[in-house]
């Protein structure tokens, strides 16, 4: 499902005391609201206006339908008036979707000559959204608090943001991820315990031979190799003459893409330990798959593939680009610090500042018979942030840093792949120091669209832990903060 087709349900809660006619107040203003914030263009995805709450009965029955419905990516609560909270205990405990508290009321000001008694009774969500707070509190529900007024551009922004982490979730909990082959040998950060990763996140990561690919690639036509060379042609410049390298990129790319849409699988990883039978390790290929919204990771790594995936999700839409990257290597100079990312090929073309190049270059790592054709560019300036996803051995870890994406400061006419350059917050130094404190991995997740309070949002709703590295943060309250967190976790 794209982005396009979920939709979020508001549940107003309150109750009986009220008399009808309040309640047929609460009811119509509720949908008053919806209707504007749809109309207002900045959220996503739709709100479909459920129902004014008055009972245990009328909670429960809503939840259940929000959790068995795959159009609903999450509910959105508010109360108009005061919804004593024992009677949301029972749909509260069963809810398995996204929950966003919005803490707003329907006016603006107080009235200074109208405000009576009945104006209070009726606009009461100071005290009615405090209530609702606590049993959520109680129960230790993951949540998402928004206050403000529902007309306010930032309440709006903020609602539309943690939408977008919502349906990155109901995006994950359908993913599937092939696997040509296994992880780079020897290497710890990319493993995983995939059970767990199941249990917790949906993803369903399983294994094909790289022989099926090849199989598949023996099947591509030449008439499908022209379709595809012509689509290069019109997105890429063709800096190459060597056509064929080309060519058989796009019967790399026509035979995976056929293998992942017959497995419904909307991520991929590889490695170039394992290319029996291919002549190129894919690259091009794999760069214009990612530019369709699949995710990679390079060297077997499935868990940056299922991230990239679910964080182009969550951007759907959105045009400042989410791609796998590699911190490669660093500038040092006091004048400027900055991180070179890069990757052997693979680097996504959504993250470039201009028409990318299709080259052919020797590459000497892996089992390449031919030089593989790739995109080479250079990637544009704008805020982002890399993200990766550890296993800590009984929990997962999601780590996320602020980064600024900056022209890179030089040509590198002798670096044959697309690159990446960055300043880290807090500053190179610190950031990295925080960096190898958590465990973060050398591969990432880089994204000038989703944000590091999405990804905080995702991990809440999935219960995993969240590590964010930005301008505030110091090496030493990161250690008190993990050392502490290993210990609740644990228990947890
Ligand atoms: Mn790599």
């Amino acid at each position: 499902m794209s982005l396009k087709d979920y939709e979020f349900w508001f549940v107003v809660g309150s109750q009986f005391l009220y008399g009808p006619e309040v309640l047929e107040t609460v009811a119509g203003r509720a949908q008053e609201m919806v209707d504007k914030l749809n109309e207002s263009k900045t959220l996503p995805c739709k709100i479909v206006y459920k129902v004014t709450a008055k009972t245990n009965k009328e909670i429960t029955d809503v939840v259940k339908e929000a959790n068995y419905n795959d159009r609903c990516a999450g509910i959105i609560t508010w109360c108009h008036t005061f919804s004593p909270s024992k009677m949301w205990i029972n749909g509260f405990v069963d809810l398995r979707k996204p929950y966003c508290h919005l803490a707003t009321q329907y006016n603006v000001s107080i009235p200074n000559e109208e405000i009576d008694m009945d104006f209070m009774n009726l606009n009461q969500a100071a005290h009615g959204d405090r209530e609702h707070g606590f049993i959520a509190a109680r129960l230790r529900m993951p949540r998402k608090i928004i206050a403000g007024h529902w007309t306010d551009p930032k309440v709006r922004e903020r609602l539309a943001g943690w939408m977008r982490a919502a349906v990155g979730v109901a995006f994950s909990k359908n993913l599937k991820v092939m696997r040509f082959g296994d992880n780079m040998r020897e290497v710890a950060v990319t493993e995983g315990d995939k059970v767990e990763v199941q249990a917790k996140l949906g993803w369903q990561v399983n294994t094909w031979a790289v022989g099926d690919l090849v199989r598949e690639m023996n099947a591509v036509t030449e008439s499908e190799i022209d379709a595809l060379v012509a689509e290069y042609n019109d997105k890429y410049e063709m800096a190459t003459d060597d056509i064929a390298a080309v060519r058989y990129q796009a019967k790399e790319e026509i035979a995976i893409k056929k293998m992942l849409d017959r497995e419904g699988c909307m991520a991929f990883s590889n490695t170039f330990q394992d290319l029996y039978g291919m002549e190129q390790l894919p690259g091009l290929a794999s760069q214009h798959l990612m530019a369709q919204g699949y995710g990679y990771g390079g060297e077997g790594d499935w868990k940056v593939a299922a991230m990239t995936a679910i964080l182009k999700a969550m951007s759907e839409g959105m045009d400042g680009g989410t791609g796998f990257m590699e911190d490669y290597t660093y500038h040092l100079e006091e004048s400027g610090k900055y991180s070179l990312g890069a990757h052997m090929l693979e680097v996504c073309p959504s993250l470039a500042a201009a028409k990318p190049r299709i080259e052919t270059h020797f590459l000497g790592i892996g089992m390449n018979e031919k030089d593989p054709a790739r995109l080479v560019f250079e990637g544009k300036a704008g805020k982002a942030i890399v993200v990766s996803l550890i296993d800590m051995g009984g929990r997962l870890r999601l780590i996320c840093q602020d980064i600024e994406c900056v022209k890179p400061i030089m040509e590198m006419p002798n670096l044959p792949v697309a690159r990446v350059m960055w300043k880290a917050y807090p500053d190179l130094e610190t950031g990295l120091e925080c960096w190898i404190t958590a465990g973060g991995a050398h591969h990432t997740v880089l994204s000038h669209d989703v944000t590091a309070d999405q990804m905080r949002d995702f991990a809440k709703m999935m219960d995993i832990e969240y590590v964010h590295i930005g301008k505030d943060t110091t090496v030493e309250a990161l250690e008190q903060q993990l050392f502490l967190a290993d210990l609740a976790w644990k228990l947890k």
